[in-house]
């Protein structure tokens, strides 16, 4: 477990990938300056002590949202832990720290605080019931004071110091969504972490179940660029080979540039929540051609959903694609600095002809799941 974090971790230095090996596809010329190192640098200089964070409740060990997953205006900065849609369990604070913030709205994340840890980072905790009795006595003087329920308040770090495990206030559902517990993690720059990072997050969670590839499309990105002889996205369900490995159930031929995306999710045992994969990789003849990983968001880019999610097969209602490609102003760090272009197929770079397609995906427990087809690449002038 701890191994896998450490390699999530270092995955996003250039140079221990293990993965990108002499013989990858991918392009590293001209990554090291711009954009890709203002987007990574924060998150390769994060510094804490990951082992110290733990579970921030004891209303269940499931998870009914990962980090990143979709949202319609953004992707989700935490992860969202089932409440078996009951409110009052207790909130523990993850870390020693202080109450930082406390937020009260009666829409997007309801009532929530924010413990402030030694090193600057920030755990966040939303749709929260109440708050602990003197933080409640607090904000209930503030409201008569302001004669508004509304409010957000920086707190002094001698107000309300708190201990890990202490509790810090109780489950609920105020705000938007049923009753869960959202939990975020945060860098001193305010930058959303994915909090199964954490060891002792991710081993509660007890994944033993790799993820589903559900669907896969292919989508020309320029109008001399063809799937199955059509200008035109072509989305498939996949063909189940055995326990973690699918296929499709035909060749697929291509030509000129294709975008690769897919439908997939991941559940940690029988119950019925999906949640988002966490990392991605495509190959083709064995040589890599992308990788991802949903390590962190960061605060001050904007990051559309559009740049992530397909909008395209949205709107459609055949689900969440997710895009194995890095379209240009696309600047999610979630790429291990590959540049803008990669995990495009150009078919003319490929020997015409039948070839290996190979997507790999990962949650972060380790469980992996395959998707192996071949790929007919064409040029685009032949018909
Ligand atoms: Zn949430």
């Amino acid at each position: 477990m701890i191994s896998i974090i450490a390699f999530a971790f270092m995955s996003s230095s250039p140079g221990t990938t293990s993965e990108n090996g002499p013989g990858s596809r991918v392009n590293r010329d001209h990554v090291t300056s711009g954009w890709i190192e203002q987007v990574y640098t924060p998150f390769d200089t994060l510094r804490t002590d990951l082992s110290d964070y733990i579970w921030p409740t004891n209303a269940s060990t499931v998870i009914t949202s990962s980090f990143a997953d979709y949202r319609r205006t953004h992707l989700h900065e935490g992860i969202d832990i089932s409440t078996n849609n009951l409110k009052g369990y207790p909130v523990y604070a993850s870390r020693d720290g202080y109450v930082s913030r406390v937020f009260i709205s009666r829409r997007g994340y309801g009532k929530m605080l924010t413990v402030r840890h030694p090193d600057g980072f920030v755990t966040m905790y939303a749709h929260l019931q109440r708050f602990m009795g003197p933080i409640d006595e607090y904000v209930k003087m503030t409201q008569k004071r302001t004669k508004r329920y509304s409010l957000e308040t920086d707190l002094d770090p001698s107000m309300f110091p708190v201990s890990k495990g202490d509790v810090i206030a109780y489950t609920g559902n105020t705000g938007i969504g049923a009753a869960h517990l959202h939990f975020e993690v945060r860098d001193s720059s305010f930058n959303p972490i994915n909090p199964l990072l954490l060891p002792h997050v991710a081993s509660t969670l007890n994944d033993e179940v790799p993820p589903e590839i559900q669907m896969v499309a292919f989508t020309p990105l320029n109008q001399s660029s063809k799937v199955l002889g059509r200008n035109k996205v072509w989305s498939v369900d996949t063909k189940k080979e055995d326990f973690a490995s699918y296929t499709l159930s035909q060749p697929v031929k291509l030509s000129g540039s294709i975008g690769i995306s897919v439908r997939a999710t991941d559940r940690a045992d029988v119950l019925k929540y999906k949640t988002g994969c966490y990392r991605f990789e495509v190959s083709i003849d064995g040589q890599l051609l992308f990788s991802s990983a949903k390590n962190y968001i960061l605060e001050s880019e904007a990051h559309p959903v559009a740049a992530y999610y397909d909008k395209s097969l949205l709107r459609t209602t055949r689900g969440k694609f997710e895009k194995l490609y890095v379209e240009s102003g696309n600047r999610l760090p979630f790429y291990n600095r590959l540049p803008e272009g990669s995990g495009t197929i150009e078919t003319s770079e490929f020997e015409p002809g039948e070839h290996v397609l190979k997507i790999a995906t990962w949650d972060l427990s380790g469980n992996e799941s395959t998707l192996t087809t071949i790929l007919v690449m064409g040029s685009s002038s032949t018909h």
